[in-house]
């Protein structure tokens, strides 16, 4: 069932490896099927050095495993609440990639200070609030869903295709599994060159005109960037 899609998110699985934003397992990538609605997710636990498509779980959206040797990756819950809001989101990714973590962990939004940040986030990537203790020991995982849409409710979501769990680290999305994947490594990169683009000027700021001309020349109707066709 589902096999292509399948391969493509055990694929992305083992690209966040290669780019260098997980190690060990500490990250997963999951790929929904609009027309079945279902969710093609990264085992919880299972080490990348042997993973193969067949390794990949099949869950529904309300998370029952459809297909599957293995239990589903445990933020299952996160990522099926991405889902369930946003039917522009066809995949989703999660890692624990160091310069993400830094701002997560100090509560802070990574701000658009550049333009390799306005080709991809057009505004400041945001750090979610804390989670209570009740949402964190009652669950976590959909509680860490539901305080991700809180954060970025009324925003377009396509445009800022990532986001911050507070003392946590980054969630990403975008059309398919590889395209989250694809944000997930400029979010980190982004990340770390707003990180120390602060520790040599804390006062560093981008104007928004140069944010707009950045963002707009890659995305949306006016978009000129590459080659035309
Ligand atoms: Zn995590």
């Amino acid at each position: 069932m589902l096999e292509q899609l399948k391969e493509k998110v055990c694929k992305a699985n083992l690209d966040l490896v290669e780019k260098g934003v997980v190690i060990y397992t500490w990250g997963n990538v999951s790929a929904i099927d609009r027309e079945s609605n279902l969710v093609v997710i990264k085992p919880s636990g299972v080490n990348y050095d042997n993973m193969t498509p067949e390794d990949m779980v099949i869950v529904d959206l309300d998370g029952n495993v459809v297909e599957g040797r293995w239990s589903p990756s445990s933020d299952t819950a996160t990522h099926l609440v991405l889902y369930k809001t946003y039917p522009q989101i066809g995949g989703v990714t999660h890692t624990h990639s160091s310069n993400a973590i830094v701002f997560a962990q100090a509560g802070l939004s990574i701000p658009a200070l550049g333009t390799t940040h306005a080709d991809y986030f057009y505004g400041d990537i945001p750090c979610t609030r804390e989670l209570t203790r009740n949402e964190v020991e009652k669950d976590y995982e959909l509680n860490t869903g539901n305080v991700i849409i809180e954060t970025i409710a009324g925003s377009n979501v396509m445009a800022i295709p990532g986001i911050l769990v507070k003392n946590h680290g980054p969630f990403c999305w975008g059309k398919d599994a590889a395209q989250s994947v694809y944000n997930a490594v400029v979010l980190e990169k982004v990340a770390e060159m707003a990180y120390k683009t602060l520790t040599l000027n804390p006062n560093s700021s981008m104007s928004n005109y140069i944010l707009d001309k950045h963002y707009s020349r890659k995305h949306g109707p006016n978009a000129y960037y590459g080659q035309q066709k």
